[in-house]
């Protein structure tokens, strides 16, 4: 097998011992003599897979009682529609747009309520994140909405927004178990999982409790209700078993490594080794504002288009795959999530310098 480091960002490299112990497992999973993906939702084996996943997270995340955790499907962008049927309870929401993926959720809130547009970085490309300490907040508002990192552009809030009281929503498929978070900051935490946790399939949402109610338009679907996924605990049809089983492996995997803290030292550290080769780089650039910067997804640039391209060939050839940033930004991207180790970040710094000495 060729070895290559995949800078995807999503879906993304996954750890390689979670490959393999499901790999073991792929024919006979704990001598029950099928593979996960043969075996009824609605059996007790499956119930551990669900049951042990969830409390994982919640030690991981240390997620308060009065909040549920939920495995559904549809992906984050499902859930850009799910979010106003549930929570606009006055018909009214607050968006700061930071990327495409904010925008599209603002895009589709407004299908079902106002949306304000209450902060944007549009006027620069997304390159930072804007001032959220005094927004003009909506009386009305039911929640604010970010995207807590920006997967297309790399950037992150490293504050959250002042909400004025008002409940938190936030989007965070890229960032998710990236680093120790305080849940009861947010109304409602979610994300696919395809960036940071597992395979493609699964959206997690983390919902406080109060707001799931029963009493919702007519028009909401019945499995767009969190009401009735909560009720079913996630089981009311057929979940994505085979994504929620590898998603408790991943949970099992960080906590052995010693939990979010360990993991936001590592992410750290591969992030500064990269973005301070960039900063000395004569060749390479990243286009965002320093104190907006990314650790899951570093964009870069050579300022030369046919430039960018060769280097993501040859990157490509040499092993360092899936570099190519995002169609509406062009250059380059390394999307270095928790499962991509220190080694590749080295790896590809060294390739990088090597580039630049060619190509000056
Ligand atoms: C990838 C991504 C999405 C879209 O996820 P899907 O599961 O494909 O719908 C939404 N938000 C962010 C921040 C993302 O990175």
């Amino acid at each position: 097998m060729n070895k290559i480091y995949n800078f995807s960002a999503g879906p993304a490299c996954l750890p390689k011992k979670v490959l393999m112990e499901a790999a073991d497992e792929m024919l006979d999973y704990k001598g029950c003599g099928m593979s996960v993906m043969e075996m009824s939702h609605r059996s007790s084996i499956f119930q551990e897979i669900i049951d042990e996943a969830e409390l994982r997270l919640r030690r991981l995340m240390n997620i308060p009682d009065n909040y549920k955790v939920l495995f559904l499907q549809g992906g984050a962008s499902q859930q850009f529609a799910a979010i106003p049927m549930n929570l606009m309870n006055n018909g009214v929401a607050d968006y700061i747009v930071t990327g495409q993926w904010a925008k599209k959720a603002a895009k589709e809130a407004a299908k079902y309520g106002k949306v304000n547009i209450i902060a944007s970085s549009e006027d620069k490309n997304f390159s930072y994140i804007p001032d959220c300490e005094d927004l003009c907040i909506d009386e009305n508002a039911d929640y604010v909405y970010i995207c807590e990192n920006n997967t297309i552009y790399g950037t992150k809030f490293w504050k959250l927004p002042n909400t004025k009281g008002k409940d938190l929503v936030a989007d965070v498929s890229s960032c998710f178990l990236s680093e120790p978070v305080d849940v009861s900051d947010y109304a409602l935490i979610y994300g696919g999982v395809q960036k940071n946790i597992g395979p493609a399939g699964v959206v997690i949402v983390i919902i406080r409790e109060d707001l799931i109610r029963d009493e919702l338009p007519d028009y909401v679907p019945t499995m767009l209700k969190y009401k009735t996924q909560s009720d079913a605990g996630s089981l009311y049809n057929t979940p994505s078993c085979y994504g929620i089983y590898i998603c408790g492996k991943v949970f099992k995997w960080l906590e052995e490594l010693g939990g979010l803290e360990a993991i936001y030292d590592l992410n750290k550290k591969k992030a500064e080794l990269l973005y301070d080769f960039l900063d000395k780089s004569k060749l390479f650039s990243n286009p965002v504002e320093k104190s907006s910067r990314s650790i899951m997804n570093v964009t870069f640039v050579t300022g030369n288009e046919e430039l960018d391209k060769k280097f993501v060939k040859e990157a490509s050839e040499n092993g360092f795959v899936n570099l190519k940033g995002h169609r509406s930004v062009g250059g380059m991207r390394a999307s270095i999530y928790n499962a991509m180790p220190y080694e590749g970040v080295e790896a590809l710094v060294n390739f990088m310098h090597t580039f630049e000495i060619k190509n000056r």
